[in-house]
């Protein structure tokens, strides 16, 4: 008889499974990723969802955890006391109409994670990894990364008593995150190569030093970030949107919605699901070619974008976010440097604001409303990623006209909001408030 939980080869054909305290990442058969095998039998849904929401008064961490509220979808974990959270989830779904009519859409609905402890969702996934390495005893936890999941590892690895070592490309990487490694204490490690060439490195050094790896190809992270979409839901009461968007990089993300999305069906949950939409930035974008091309992912050698938590050419999770789009009828879309751009600054004037790779899901939906794959009524929720001040070098430099594209093409402010100076002199300041009185709303111009 088959033990449910366990880990399972992603290529159903392949069928490999292990243990779910065997440390591997990869398919000893076929290489392929592998992820956790949950048995969900139909849940009581009603019993289940109204507990769900009673641990929102409770008390208890693993309660107040957005995460571990909904434990009974995450097996893998016998004991709360195992559990390393700080706490995390519980992110906003906010209503943003500016940015809906800026993409042409009646209403439009953005969950942000950046709301989380270290500002990511990488944090959702996190508490999941940390939790296992944990159970597994290890002392040392290691990860590649863009910056936020070494700002996340870093954090939840510190919660824990663990050492986190972090491998970072060298000079790719946002200063907000990398202070945020730094403070939590984390042995950063730089290295002159970019993130795919590291990670390969990496994956090999593990075995060898003992190190347990946290970077998205750990199943485990996959399932804490499974939550974002049971959160999602919950905070809907439970109504399926259209359409869910979000950015890929690594591919990790989609993987898991479509993951939670697949077992929250199975558990009687949901009955059908929305459309999955994917937005690369165009210079780095190896999914919108492959599901352009329905094939197998070619890598991109030299990916550039100033989004830099998506400036990935060979992302580890295609094939499971081939699934998570293709049986969902959803969408991979890419997006220029000048629309991920404007459209931060658009999510900015929402009062809400992101960082760059958050943004190119606004832009991708303007995109796919334009290409009438989206319909201007449908119901559309899209997660911001990451949180503004990851970067606030980028927003800083757009706002006053000095950001340009990797290759040096200058990024027009068409939104931008450059700080005024004015001399120390009444008068000046009452004609310069004159001068802009009232605010006008965003995209009202066009
Ligand atoms: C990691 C990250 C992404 C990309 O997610 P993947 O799971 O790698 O596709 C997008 N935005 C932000 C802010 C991130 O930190």
């Amino acid at each position: 008889m088959v033990r449910f939980p366990h880990l399972a080869c992603f290529d159903a054909r392949c069928g490999q499974r292990y243990g779910l305290h065997e440390i591997v990442y990869a398919c000893g058969k076929c290489g392929n990723l592998l992820e956790v095998a949950n048995r969900f039998e139909q849940f009581d849904t009603s019993k289940i969802r109204n507990a769900w929401q009673q641990r929102r008064l409770s008390l208890a961490k693993v309660d107040v955890s957005g995460v571990w509220r909904y434990r009974e979808m995450l097996p893998f974990v016998t004991s709360d006391e195992e559990i390393v959270t700080l706490p995390e989830g519980n992110t906003p779904l906010f209503d943003a109409p500016a940015a809906a009519a800026y993409a042409g859409l009646d209403s439009l609905q953005f969950k942000h994670q950046g709301y989380n402890p270290t500002a990511s969702f990488k944090d959702n996934g996190m508490t999941a990894g940390v939790t296992q390495a944990k159970i597994l005893g290890a002392r040392r936890v290691a990860c590649v990364s863009t910056g936020n999941t070494s700002a996340s590892m870093a954090a939840y690895a510190a919660a824990a008593g663990m050492q986190a070592v972090i491998f970072l490309p060298a000079g790719k990487i946002a200063y907000g995150k990398l202070a945020q490694a730094l403070e939590y204490g984390a042995l950063t490690i730089q290295v002159e190569a970019n993130f795919d060439q590291i990670l390969a490195l990496v994956r090999e050094l593990a075995e060898d030093l003992g190190i347990y790896l946290l970077n998205s190809i750990n199943p485990f992270r996959i399932e804490g970030q499974k939550s974002i979409v049971i959160e999602l839901l919950d905070q809907r009461g439970w109504s399926v949107p259209d359409w869910i968007v979000l950015p890929g990089g690594n591919l990790g993300n989609v993987s898991a919605l479509g993951k939670g999305l697949r077992e929250l069906r199975t558990a009687g949950l949901i009955e059908s699901f929305p459309r999955v939409a994917v937005i690369q930035a165009a210079g780095s974008a190896p999914f919108v070619r492959q599901m352009r091309e329905n094939r197998d992912l070619r890598p991109v050698r030299n990916p550039e974008t100033l989004a830099t938590a998506v400036r990935i050419g060979n992302p580890v999770s295609w094939r499971k976010a081939e699934q998570a789009v293709q049986s969902t009828g959803g969408r991979a879309e890419a997006v220029t440097e000048q629309a991920i751009a404007d459209a931060k600054a658009i999510v900015g004037r929402c009062g809400i604001g992101c960082e760059p790779a958050s943004a190119t899901t606004l832009a991708g939906i303007r995109n796919l409303v334009r290409a009438r794959t989206i319909s201007p009524s449908a119901d559309v929720t899209a997660i911001l990623t990451g949180h503004l001040l990851k970067d606030p070098d980028y927003a800083y430099r757009y706002h006053t006209g000095q950001l340009q594209t990797p290759s040096g093409e200058p990024i027009r402010a068409e939104f931008g909001n450059a700080p005024v100076s004015v001399p120390h002199d009444r008068a000046k300041i009452a004609e310069l408030l004159e001068r802009h009185a009232g605010g006008t709303a965003p995209g009202s111009d066009r």
